[in-house]
């Protein structure tokens, strides 16, 4: 499905986007991946999801990326008695191990390994943040706390530590079975709630085993310490502004996602800005100017790809969601100022020829009238580096294998085209010609760049760049061997 835009954009799917007529919708608005969120519904409902976008893609002949996201060692407290309570500010409230329902004076948190880590001092948050507490005291199976901000606790409420490293595995039980199920299932990538360091993401890549690709969200103050690392383990990055939000203060996300978006481009590895981009079409058809340009911003910023959680999953208006996103991303990528941007946060290239060959690809295509480059990609990599240069024509990322096609879906400016199991270079241009026309990229008299690792089939070889016409006849005409 040929988009007039570069940026990709990932829909949420939940309680009001299961139907198949729905989730269709929202791909031919925009949606380019789709999240499946395994913090909620069973598998069952998984998979039925899964069953539609595949049968979405087939009917619409055009790849399409899910994305499963494991829940992680999400903390939350127990239950209440009387399912919720008020806790005032200067009050004391306990957090301990037994599991009797909590009241105004305590509650259960049935992590252990938390009282093992929790210092004097430590700061503790509930609800999202509402709820702050300070730990006071504590000891292998309780924490005794003073309430800093108080507020209405719940049965069950999210629990988030920032101030410490906890020794927590990667994945939970539920986190592995979840893996084991979306793999088999056949999703495209798998992202990781609250990686805390590198060895996270080599823990779920290990489980994996190649079935599928590995994203980590950033959302917890270690993970930001130790970026580079976990950038270098993983293959995607999610700039997960809500729980991120929550473990810092707010104000310092936005110079977070800044740099964070630019090490991923720099890495040629794709980078999803996420949480509240409009949230207000939760429950409007309009969005407020404010998160316009919040997505604007995320644009600006060269990110692969822009998020909506409860906007499409739970909320009312999740196709107009998608077609805001939509239009956002065109006008903004229609901006002389952006192609500025893009052009002056290029890093400087690596010393491989493959990267040369797509730093001369992009320069090719902007010095001259070609109308796309055509790249050939088994692994998907020399797609991922055409997408780095950030060219001002289509990249047409040209595969045999319906797992690269898929996960590139995420990858800025990657129109994602099938090809038959090629073996010489010329019937690879004259696919690649073929697709120009038929998505729409380039006519007849048109001419299109066209990069290729020959042998077929050996990652990471590309060693051949040639412009070619699209008009079949001259293929042939001008081929040189
Ligand atoms: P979540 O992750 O929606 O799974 O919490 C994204 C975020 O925290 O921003
Ligand atoms: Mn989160």
């Amino acid at each position: 499905m040929r988009r007039q835009r570069n940026v990709k954009i990932v829909a949420t799917l939940g309680p009001a986007s299961e139907s198949y007529e729905m989730i269709r919708a929202l791909h031919e608005a925009g949606a380019d991946v789709f999240r499946l969120n395994m913090s909620h519904g069973t598998h069952d409902e998984i998979r039925q999801k899964h069953r539609i976008i595949r049968q979405v893609e087939k009917d619409l002949d055009s790849p399409i990326a899910i994305l499963a996201d494991l829940q992680g060692p999400k903390l939350r407290v127990g239950a209440f008695a009387n399912e919720a309570e008020e806790l005032e500010e200067g009050a004391a409230f306990r957090l301990d191990l037994d599991p009797a329902p909590g009241d105004a004076t305590r509650v259960c948190l049935p992590h252990p390994e938390i009282f093992e880590a929790l210092e004097p001092g430590a700061g503790l948050l509930v609800n999202d943040g509402k709820i702050r507490l300070k730990v006071e005291t504590c000891g292998s199976d309780f924490a005794d706390c003073i309430v800093v901000t108080g507020g209405t606790i719940s049965n069950r409420k999210g629990v988030n530590v920032p101030d410490v490293v906890l020794p927590l595995a990667a994945l939970s039980e539920k986190d592995r079975d979840d893996l084991e199920f979306a793999c088999q299932l056949g999703v495209d990538w798998l992202a990781l709630s609250f990686v805390q360091r590198a060895r996270d993401v080599f823990e779920a890549r290990a489980l994996a085993d190649g079935r599928a690709a590995i994203l980590s969200k950033i959302e917890k103050p270690a993970a930001v310490e130790d970026f580079d690392a976990i950038l270098d383990a993983s293959d995607g990055i999610m700039v997960a502004r809500g729980d991120l939000g929550v473990e810092l203060p707010v104000s310092a996300v936005p110079p977070i996602q800044k740099r964070l978006v630019r090490k991923c481009r720099a890495a040629a590895k794709p980078v999803i800005v996420a949480t509240q981009m409009l949230e207000s079409m939760i429950e409007s058809p309009m969005p407020t100017r404010a998160e316009v340009s919040d997505v604007a911003t995320a644009i600006y910023e060269g990110t692969d790809a822009i998020m909506l959680s409860a906007e499409s999953a739970a909320g009312q208006y999740p196709v107009e969601a998608v077609s805001t996103m939509d239009q956002v991303a065109v006008q903004v990528e229609a901006d002389p100022t952006y192609t500025q941007i893009i052009a002056a946060s290029r890093t400087a290239q690596g010393s491989s020829v493959a990267d040369a060959m797509v730093a001369a690809a992009r320069e090719i295509a902007e010095k001259t009238e070609i109308k796309a480059i055509c790249c050939f990609t088994q692994s998907g990599t020399t797609a991922l580096l055409t997408a780095r240069e950030r060219p001002g024509v289509p990249i047409i990322a040209m595969t045999s294998l319906i797992g690269t096609a898929r996960r590139l879906c995420l990858s800025w400016g990657c129109n994602c085209v099938m090809t038959p199991e090629l073996e010489r270079f010329k019937s690879a241009v004259v696919n690649a010609a073929r697709a120009a026309r038929a998505g729409g990229f380039a006519t007849e008299t048109d001419q299109i760049v066209v990069t290729a690792g020959v042998p077929f089939n050996v990652p990471g070889t590309t060693n051949i760049l040639r412009v070619a016409p699209c008009d079949e006849r001259l293929i042939y005409n001008t081929d040189p061997g």
